[in-house]
């Protein structure tokens, strides 16, 4: 029995994990799967219920589940919170911390129907396929010390750069392993002619890329990276990289394709794996029937490769989603000249019926 543990959050969190969760309904019954999708509240909705934006109950369901696929949380409703309730830090950072997810995966495909939605040039950008690897729980965002003090000049502020060959071994080697499921190329990224981190991060990626020959192997500077990506993106198939270069190139990458309504992502390797769109609560459209699911229902397939590796379920969920593009059926965030736009539910049973054909 695989467990799933189903946050929608606050917003459009709501409408696109209810979308997301009838897909997941649908491919289980074609496929026959064993899926138990248990609902529990989490962010505001759960600060107005209970007073905290992770109850008791809420982090149980997540620790006796093997994945989470969350929506997004928060709103004006929650911004003025003390900082010891804000929704961030007791939910989404206190989730992420308890899964001790060290891996994340962000895909950016380009769909050919969706080309024209990219502000490159379609012969730049069509067949695009990128999996960024960003290491998530060191680096920059967690050394220590982190500090900022009095200075004749003002003030004086340190964050430290720290990484450890362990911590590289174990995110390059997962991105080997992705790439020989893929086709076969993994770029890691760093900034070895600067930093003694990213000297460390090179030594060890090219020690671990010996134990597969099969895969082709480069090393690239952040800087170069970052202009290939708009230069000649489709040299790419997985790009490792630690966590600050891999925040920024992530949403570089994720951007090249199109909206953020349809970028899924995944957060694996610690206690429970967490999948989720890139986006927000989107408090602007909340309500309305206009959020596009699809970044949340590409999160859902991600999460039946990955955490319960079932491959084609996985398949027949994202070929209904490039087959309800083509046929030109659009969320308001995606329309082009010529495309049929649909609300956020509508698009949900498009994508369930194709699931099902
Ligand atoms: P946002 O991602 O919610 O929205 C940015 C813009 O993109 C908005 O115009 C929105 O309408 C649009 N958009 C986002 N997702 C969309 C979708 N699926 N379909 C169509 N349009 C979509 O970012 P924001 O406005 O900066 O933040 C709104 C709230 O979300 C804030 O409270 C913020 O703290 C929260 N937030 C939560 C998460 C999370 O839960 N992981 C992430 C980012 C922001």
């Amino acid at each position: 029995m695989a467990k799933i543990a189903l946050l929608p959050g606050d917003g459009i969190g709501v409408e696109i994990t209810k979308q997301a969760a009838l897909v997941l309904e649908t491919v289980s019954a074609k496929y026959g799967l064993d899926l138990e999708l248990n609902e529990g509240l989490f962010g505001g909705a759960a600060y107005d219920q209970t007073g905290t934006a992770f109850p008791p109950e809420t982090i149980e369901l997540v620790q006796t589940s093997d994945a989470v696929l969350l929506g997004a949380i928060g709103g004006p409703k929650w911004d003025s919170l003390p900082a010891d309730e804000r929704l961030e830090i007791v939910g989404l950072l206190r989730l992420r911390k308890m899964a001790g997810a060290y891996a994340n995966l962000r895909p950016a495909v380009m769909y050919p129907s969706m080309v024209d939605s990219s502000t490159l040039k379609p012969d730049v950008v069509s067949g695009i396929d990128i999996m960024v690897v960003r290491e998530l729980t060191g680096g920059l965002y967690f050394g220590e010390p982190r500090l900022r003090e009095p200075h004749p000049t003002g003030a004086r502020a340190v964050d430290t750069l720290e990484y450890t060959t362990l911590e590289i071994e174990r995110i390059v080697d997962l991105a080997f392993q992705l790439a020989r499921g893929r086709r076969g190329k993994v770029t890691s990224v760093d900034k070895a002619n600067v930093l003694e981190s990213s000297r460390l991060w090179r030594e060890v990626a090219c020690a671990v890329a010996q134990k597969y020959p099969d895969v082709e192997f480069e090393s690239m500077l952040v800087d170069n990276c970052a202009m290939q990506l708009v230069r000649k993106p489709k040299q790419f198939d997985v790009l490792v990289t630690e966590n600050m270069f891999g925040d920024i190139l992530s949403d570089e990458a994720a951007m090249l394709t199109g909206s953020i309504g349809m970028l899924p992502s995944a957060s694996i390797g610690g206690d429970v794996d967490i999948y989720e769109p890139i986006h927000g609560s989107a408090p602007d459209i909340a309500g309305k029937n206009m959020a596009n699911p699809i970044g949340t229902i590409l999160s859902a397939a991600m999460m039946l490769r990955y955490t319960f590796r079932l491959d084609e379920p996985a398949r027949a969920i994202e070929r209904a989603v490039e087959r309800v593009l083509e046929a030109g059926y659009r969320t308001a965030d995606i329309t082009s000249p010529g495309s049929r736009t649909v609300g956020t539910d509508e698009m949900g049973e498009l994508i369930c019926r194709e699931v099902d054909a």
